[in-house]
């Protein structure tokens, strides 16, 4: 054969494939993406598949769930904050005492490591109630696996301050998972710059993701009216009981920081109509506006890790 020929039928052959590889990789990653958006989604069909029982708090599910956000951390370099990624903790409900574990995992930041900025998410869901899986993909195996997305990030950027990445048990049966934290919070309270809560990011009809909190600190209300969207999704500022929208200030993990007096922003969606229905299923999510939701999420992050103080 000539080799010539041969070198220019390689080379056509690599630029078709390199062709191929790259419309191939923008169905994967959209241009402004800070991970991978394949492993989102997969995250998020798993912890919402039957398979996870809906996550109830001390059942199967919940426990599986809890093994599984362990593995994540572990293999994507998230350390354990404590002695373990485990804080037990038990409580009583309704008369029902529950056995509930929050998984807190740390990654060091470069500059400044002895302060903190809490990302968080909640993993137990509704179970099963009649006989029905509440598989509660939206809420909030959607904020889970967006702490993934944030650990996937932080290895190739690594953050400036210490990044406390939790998974909260238990916000369904009153926010217990991070009421026990904030009462025992491994490093000491003060040390938390920000709690960034993410609960219930991966639909809208409107394409509306609200960051909620803005009222109380102008520093956060700056950087959310500042963020361009790159796509077509809007982060809105509201729902804290600064107008007649209803007031989400305790409507989830983020209160318990609210109440230690650590400045939060809450990212969540309106309520739509598979919330708490067994329908709250992964084939009801928004993939597009969920990739976009999570790295507005990450871009308000980023601007919070670089300028606060
Ligand atoms: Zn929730």
């Amino acid at each position: 054969m000539d080799k010539i020929f041969f070198a220019v039928l390689l080379s056509v052959f690599w630029f078709s494939c390199s062709i191929g590889q790259s419309s191939q990789n923008d169905t994967l990653y959209n241009s402004q993406s800070f991970f991978n958006e394949t492993h989102l989604l997969r995250h998020l069909k798993t912890l919402s598949s039957d398979a996870f029982e809906g996550r109830r708090t001390g059942a199967n599910g919940g426990i599986k769930t809890k093994k599984y956000i362990i593995n994540q951390f572990h293999s994507l370099h998230v350390l354990p904050l404590g002695k373990s990624y485990e804080q037990s903790f038990s409580f009583v409900n309704q008369r029902k005492e529950y056995k509930a574990v929050n998984v807190i995992g740390v990654v060091k930041g470069t500059e400044q490591p002895n302060t903190y900025i809490l990302i968080s998410a909640h993993y137990d869901h509704e179970g099963i109630k009649s006989g029905n899986i509440y598989n509660g993909a939206d809420d909030n195996a959607s904020g889970v696996c967006a702490l993934f997305s944030f650990a996937e990030y932080f290895k190739d950027n690594p953050p400036k301050h210490s990044v406390i990445l939790a998974g909260f048990d238990a916000e369904e049966l009153g926010l217990q998972g991070s009421k026990y934290y904030v009462k025992n919070p491994i490093i000491p309270l003060n040390k938390i710059k920000v709690n960034l809560n993410m609960d219930m990011i991966s639909r809208s009809d409107d394409n509306e993701l609200f960051a909620v909190g803005t009222r109380y600190n102008d520093y956060l209300k700056g950087i959310v009216l500042n963020f361009k969207s790159s796509g077509n999704l809007k982060l809105l500022a509201g729902h804290d009981g600064g107008n007649l929208q209803e007031n989400w200030t305790y409507s989830s993990d983020h209160a318990s920081f609210y109440k230690e007096k650590i400045p939060f922003l809450y990212f969540g969606v309106v309520d739509h109509k598979d919330y708490h229905e067994p329908t709250d299923d992964f084939e009801n999510i928004q993939p597009q506006f969920y990739t976009e939701a999570v790295n507005a999420i990450i871009s308000v992050f980023k601007e919070i890790d670089t300028t606060i103080h």
